[in-house]
């Protein structure tokens, strides 16, 4: 996301190019696609624990809602920028497509780092955010829901403050509520789970047996755990997990070639999905560098943390053992990379069909509330 030169959204588009060209869509259409429907850009003011005043800035990108109310998480990042959400929200459209959900594309994003947050600044910050996208979202409008660095707790805040604004009962507001709150079974396993549920169909298709296979995985948030948790139900093997280190402040890979132990790795993971790199070494774990992840000898690759991470600078390090690369991030891939493994006969599920199940579950927790 901080890579220098990188634009999500030009990637969106320049995807987005390629398929109009090929289905030789009309002007129009085409015209409407490229970009976002509708966008907001705002600032939230917050009284600091501290005291003093901090001013975050915050977005919602509706990019699309011919099929449905728009859709898509909202994110807490430090790197989060217009583009970034422009280019998300364009993905969850092509997302609620593919799965054929009613729904169209919409993306959220406040420029934070929860990790210097309170609990308290960051449920002032998810009250802010509503305040001022409050009559410009709504069950059948615009449906929030968790994404990087956001959880269960920081919609319930979010409903609470929509509520509060439009004196009623709106559960079908937003959705990856907590269980007992409206908020539906799986909903937390989803995105993970249906990676994974995606990797079976592509190693059906191409006559491999989980069982023989061993994995890389990029990313140990929401998505990675209970990707890897699934995979190896399947009888596959983890093993290398590459995630960010809060204390070095910088992303490492940790690696154990007789597999990783994903009890043991959540036990010493932060709230972020953060592995403390000592912590790993204890355990017996080899710690290499961010990228090495990306070069073990595998039949597949998941990145499941954020977008920009296989590119045409590190895609040719990508081991010739590899098969199934599945996307269960948000743009992972650039252009470039993309084509390189195209090249080399490796089977993509792009990221809005691998990752689908979070919003497919999302769909169904909002039908239940309406
Ligand atoms: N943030 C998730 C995604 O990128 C889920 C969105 C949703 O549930 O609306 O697909």
């Amino acid at each position: 996301m901080a890579n220098k030169g990188f634009n999500a959204f030009e990637m969106a588009q320049a995807q987005f190019d390629k398929v109009a060209d090929l289905l030789a869509l009309e002007p129009a259409t085409r015209d409407l696609l490229r970009f976002p429907l509708r966008e907001y850009h705002f600032a939230i003011p917050v009284r600091m624990d501290d005291g003093t005043v901090k001013v975050f800035r915050g977005f919602r990108v509706q990019h699309n809602d011919a099929r449905g109310p728009a859709k898509g998480g909202i994110r807490f990042h430090p790197q989060e920028t217009a583009d970034t959400v422009r280019a998300l929200a364009m993905w969850m459209t092509w997302k609620c497509s593919v799965v054929d959900i009613p729904l169209g594309g919409g993306k959220g994003g406040v420029i934070c780092d929860p990790h210097n947050l309170s609990q308290h600044e960051q449920e002032l910050i998810c009250r802010g955010w509503v305040r001022q996208v409050a009559r410009d979202v709504g069950p059948v409008r615009d449906v929030p829901a968790p994404d990087v660095m956001t959880a269960g707790h920081h919609m319930l805040w979010m409903l609470d403050e929509y509520e509060t604004i439009h004196g009623g009962k709106y559960p079908g507001f937003i959705t990856g509520k907590p269980v007992g709150m409206g908020g539906s079974l799986g909903r937390t396993e989803a995105t993970g789970y249906g990676v994974v549920f995606t990797v079976r169909e592509a190693f059906r298709e191409l006559g491999i047996h989980p069982k023989d296979t061993v994995a890389s995985v990029q990313g140990f948030g929401n998505v990675a755990q209970y990707a890897i948790e699934l995979y190896h139900q399947m009888g596959g093997k983890v093993i290398c997990v590459s995630c960010w280190d809060q204390g070095d402040q910088k992303s490492y890979s940790f690696r154990k070639k007789d597999g990783v132990d994903l009890e043991a790795l959540l036990s010493i993971t932060d709230r972020f999905g953060g592995i403390d790199k000592k912590k790993a070494q204890d355990l017996g774990y080899e710690v290499l560098p961010a990228d090495a992840w990306l070069e073990q000898e595998v039949e597949l690759l998941m990145p499941n943390a954020i977008e920009n991470q296989i590119t045409g600078e590190n895609v040719r390090k990508i081991h010739k053992r590899v098969k199934v690369i599945a996307e269960g991030a948000n743009g992972p891939t650039t252009p470039d990379a993309d084509a390189v493994i195209k090249e080399r006969g490796i089977f993509m599920i792009p990221d809005f069909l691998a990752n689908a199940g979070g919003v497919t579950c999302s769909y169904f927790e909002q039908v239940q509330c309406n």
